[in-house]
């Protein structure tokens, strides 16, 4: 499979290139030149799959040769070391838990896939390669936990100071080894433009072999494809499936787009923001207007200019109609997002994350225009991981799962930075 830039659709790189480049030299996204579809017999089968077999046959058009079978079905099998439960909630209501991972976040799947993707293309080059990575929260942790101690490799974690939860926080400043945690004084937004400006830096490139672990690299995307196949083989009824995905970068939204375009029939599909609404509003007006993120209590969610939104255009050929025809935007408010919590809590007995709640409440929302539909939401973190928010609402205490627990008797340790590109360069350097 070969890959083009959003922005030069004419000219092709091998996978290697685009997981070790990360963003195109022209800043664009890049994309599968095609997307595979499935004959509609492998749907059939995937019932009889195991999650692990499903992912396998998901990946294998989109690596091709670049990987030796073998050598793919290994990484898989070091990826999918859990289990994404779909649990009733209530009746036509799925959350698809997608945090039973190591660091207890969705984004477990596509760190840990891109970590060994990249770790095995290394082997091929002579030079380190340093991944830079932006965080709102729980990129840094599943990357730096995903790339920890891999050869050849160091990884520089960004994350915007005091705007994440110190569970979250303790996943990545407390690992050492290959692993190097800088704390910016300002938001998210500026911990991406940070990331992104190095990458168009030429002395930073002559002197690093840079690449980016965020979503918006194709490593990390891919491997987010796997559970919207899983969790529809696991549904007893398969006709009429709406998927909601409490979104920031959209790169989990882009993924159900890709498992969408392979075949998999879904019917539709839900983008629930917080008060971060730039793509909801895109879809409801047309106009696409990128804008400071503010501070929810959904924090992984704090995205002002939604990265993987060049993917969905590119996806819908900058159809608008096509892409509302598809898509449906919602977004709530933390008051919502917090009476969401504390019913399903009361009448349900269920304990959602405050972002998983964002995808509760676009699933509800939607269904009660269509009743017939069967609703899946991506429940994306562990609600451990945010014990302020979610014991202060709900008026419980949350317990700790084994894999979070490991983290809170570490040292944090960081470098601390201010929002210029120069300050930046000089962490860099020192490193
Ligand atoms: C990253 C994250 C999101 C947003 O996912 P995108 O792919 O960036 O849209 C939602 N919830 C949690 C818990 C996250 O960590």
């Amino acid at each position: 499979m070969r890959f083009y830039s959003t922005n030069t659709t004419q000219q092709f790189v091998t996978l290697q290139q685009a997981v070790i480049q990360g963003l195109a030299p022209d800043n664009g996204l890049y994309m599968p030149e095609q997307i595979p579809v499935f004959p509609s017999e492998f749907f059939k089968t995937l019932s009889g799959k195991t999650f692990q077999e499903i992912a396998l046959a998901v990946a294998k058009p989109f690596v091709g040769d670049e990987i030796p079978e073998e050598q793919l079905q290994t990484i898989i099998h070091n990826t999918i070391t859990f289990d994404a439960p779909l649990v009733e909630v209530e009746k036509n209501i799925f959350s698809l838990e997608l945090f039973h991972g190591p660091t207890a976040a969705f984004k477990d799947f596509g760190a840990r896939f891109m970590s060994q993707v990249l770790g095995y293309f290394a082997q091929q080059q002579k030079r380190e390669i340093v991944i830079l990575v932006a965080t709102s929260g729980d990129t840094g942790s599943a990357v730096a936990n995903g790339f920890l101690g891999v050869p050849g490799t160091r990884v520089i974690v960004l994350y915007p100071s005091g705007k994440v939860s110190d569970i979250q926080e303790k996943q990545f400043t407390t690992l050492g080894k290959n692993i190097t945690a800088v704390e910016v004084s300002g938001t998210f937004d500026d911990c991406q433009r940070l990331v992104k400006q190095a990458f168009l830096d030429e002395e930073l490139k002559s002197k690093f072999f840079l690449t980016s672990a965020n979503s918006i690299n194709i490593a990390r995307l891919i491997p987010q494809s796997f559970y919207y196949f899983y969790a529809w083989s696991r549904l007893a009824q398969q006709n009429e499936v709406v998927f909601c995905v409490p979104s920031g970068n959209f790169g989990n939204l882009t993924a159900g787009l890709f498992a969408q375009r392979m075949g998999l029939p879904i019917q539709h599909f839900v983008a629930a923001t917080n008060a971060n609404d730039i793509v909801p509003q895109y879809l409801n007006t047309t106009q696409f207007s990128p804008r400071p993120s503010v501070q929810t209590i959904n924090n992984a969610m704090d995205v002002g200019n939604p990265s993987n939104f060049a993917r969905m255009l590119d996806l819908f050929h900058h159809d608008h109609k096509a892409m509302s025809r598809a898509i449906t935007g919602y977004s709530f408010s933390d008051q919502e997002t917090q009476a969401a919590m504390i019913d399903v809590f009361k009448n349900l007995n269920y304990v959602l994350d405050p972002h998983g709640a964002i995808g509760y409440l676009g699933i509800k929302k939607y269904l009660k225009q269509h009743p017939s539909a069967t609703g899946v939401f991506l429940e994306t973190a562990h609600p451990a991981k945010f014990p302020d928010v979610v014991e202060s609402t709900l008026s419980t205490r949350v317990a700790i799962p084994d894999s979070l627990q490991r983290f809170l008797s570490g040292k944090k340790e960081t470098i601390a930075c201010s929002t210029t590109f120069a300050d930046f360069k000089k962490v860099l350097n020192h490193i």
